[in-house]
């Protein structure tokens, strides 16, 4: 009776418990807006200060990496916090227009890239715009970072695409030395080979190149501390193949064209590789003999799709290319586990599209598809992917690059010349090629 009646008079006269929880947590959300507000101006006020060279850079490193750890903690890419600190000090400065972020193939370059855009946008307050190098916007508007990528060729050198980066390289050259002042600058995010391949081409834009990033391999215990973290840390498997994954084998394999960061996130994403990994070293392979094994699965057709496709678009879905594979628009799941290890929605464009979520997983399934169906991937793929991917057999090949040979170069040429684009590409080796199959079977 005593205890029922205390109960009910702290009920009446005393707060709540609802009330102080209520009061708690409000107090907490305006202490942790409060404290991130101030976090901002103090990196804003330094960043001010290192511009004008009164902060040294040690100091400066030490605060960008402790901000960047708060904002990228859940970042899933190998990306060197150290690079994108040398990225945004290079072009937060004010006489610096253009960055070039150079590197090899699964080096991190766009990821580099699209972090350094970002950061540095949030320092000086810009904005950030994204693009492929031959989709340029109509005018560059002030105050903006635009971050051009795919240059030669989204997966690889497409051989005729010199006259667009051209285009494209003259027309920012323009911009940077017009008369009238602006606010505009520019990230430039190139594989590193192709680079070297056109240097005398690209010499002529020395200016846009002059301030350079280059992601060189980094310490092996850098990846080292991404192997243990990312792969084997997380499987509780104490005699899985992933145990047997060091930094040494990532650099010895028949694939060292592919960076190490990259080959550490598919070993993330797709970890049951990891024993036929630690068995063969070739990434490419191993990822092509998985989407092969992958047949029988729903998510073998959208691979498929999307390979030839180049991407999953809703407005320009392909009915009839859909119901030869056998799938219909309406089963493609974004949200499916599975899907999303192969897939990601490319907010780049306007429109929403899906892409593979690397261009190399890209790569590894067009090598599936051209081994276990050539014929169908000439007859139906994008042009771009075969100019970039296949190449004659009597020609060096790269490490991603396939022999084609004469009969799917000859069905090629033809495919090209049924849409008109065989005069374009003349140049091309596969359309050297099939010219010379021409010569020689009239000679015959
Ligand atoms: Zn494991």
């Amino acid at each position: 009776m005593f205890r029922n009646r205390s109960l009910l008079q702290y009920d009446s006269d005393g707060p709540s418990i609802g009330l102080i929880t209520g009061v708690v947590i409000l107090c907490l959300l305006v202490f942790g807006a409060v404290s991130v507000l101030f976090h901002r101006y103090v990196f804003r006020k330094r960043i001010r200060e290192y511009m004008k060279t009164t902060l040294e850079f040690e100091e400066f490193e030490e605060l960008m990496l402790h901000s960047q750890r708060e904002r990228h903690e859940k970042l899933d890419e190998v990306v060197a916090g150290r690079d994108i600190i040398h990225g945004v000090t290079k072009l937060s400065k004010e006489n610096v227009k253009s960055l070039a972020v150079i590197g090899i193939f699964g080096n991190s370059i766009s990821g580099t890239s699209r972090l350094i855009a970002l950061e540095c946008a949030e320092w000086l307050e810009f904005e950030t715009v994204q693009r492929p190098f031959d989709k340029l916007p109509e005018e560059l508007k002030d105050k903006t970072i635009y971050f051009f990528y795919g240059w030669f060729g989204y997966w690889n050198d497409d051989l005729c695409s010199l006259e667009q980066v051209t285009k494209t390289l003259d027309f920012l050259a323009g911009v940077f030395s017009s008369e009238k002042p602006n606010n505009i600058k520019v990230i430039i995010c190139m594989r590193s080979d192709l680079y070297d391949k056109y240097s005398t081409d690209l010499q002529k834009y020395e200016k846009l190149f002059e301030n350079r990033l280059e992601l060189t391999q980094r310490k092996r215990d850098e990846y080292g501390i991404h192997v243990d973290e990312k792969i084997k840390d997380r499987c509780k498997e104490s005699d899985c193949g992933c145990k047997a994954i060091t930094v040494d084998m990532l650099s010895k394999g028949k694939d060292t064209f592919i960076g190490i960061p990259l080959k550490i996130n598919i070993l993330t994403h797709f970890h049951e590789l990891t024993s036929h990994y630690v068995n063969d070293r070739d990434i490419l392979k191993v990822m092509k003999n998985h989407i092969t094994a992958l047949k029988e699965h729903d998510v073998y057709r959208w691979i498929k799709y999307i390979c030839l496709k180049g991407q999953l678009s809703h407005s320009v879905f392909d009915v009839d290319l859909a119901k030869d594979i056998g799938i219909g628009e309406e089963h493609f799941d974004e949200e499916n586990v599975y899907f999303k290890k192969y897939f990601t929605k490319n907010k780049l464009e306007k429109e929403e599209t899906y892409v593979f979520w690397h261009p190399f997983i890209y790569i590894c399934a067009f090598h599936s598809l051209y081994e276990t169906e050539a014929f169908f991937v000439i007859a139906h793929c994008n042009v771009d992917a075969i100019l970039q991917l296949l190449r004659p057999k009597d020609t060096v090949t790269s490490y991603i690059e396939i022999s084609a040979d004469e009969h799917h170069v000859s069905a090629f040429y033809e495919r090209l010349k049924t849409i008109n684009l065989h005069k374009k590409y003349d140049n091309h080796p596969l359309v050297r090629k099939a010219h010379q199959i021409g010569a020689e079977q009239i000679k015959k």
